[in-house]
């Protein structure tokens, strides 16, 4: 895949994600948004890096919305009722999945959340 083609695969998984919790209102579209193009300068200095953009995207975005105080998306797999946050995991690699690392389980691959 070109950068190109994984930065539009990478939006349209995140957004996915997003409109999966109820999360994709203009303002966190908007975040999506700077987050591709962050990684669009960032892919150009590296494209061996193309395979990974679509987790990093993901990471980047809820960074800004932890800025936000907003958490996304929230873990609603395992038992634990205490608030608690998906982490993309591997942090930087292919194929990224959502696991909950309090309860150490797999809950979703990045774009299918539901
Ligand atoms: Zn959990």
């Amino acid at each position: 895949m070109t950068p190109r083609d994984c930065l539009l695969e990478a939006r349209a998984l995140v957004l996915h994600d997003l409109q999966a919790r109820g999360f994709a209102d203009a303002d966190t579209v908007s975040l999506l948004e700077d987050a591709v193009s962050g990684r669009g300068w960032w892919v150009d200095q590296w494209d061996e890096g193309t395979p990974f953009v679509a987790g990093l995207v993901a990471q980047d975005l809820q960074d800004a919305l932890l800025d936000r105080s907003t958490r996304w998306p929230r873990c609603t797999a395992c038992d634990l009722t205490a608030e608690h946050s998906l982490a993309i995991e591997p942090e930087l690699g292919t194929d990224p999945h959502w696991v909950c690392r309090e309860a150490g389980m797999v809950v979703s691959r990045l774009g299918l959340l539901t």
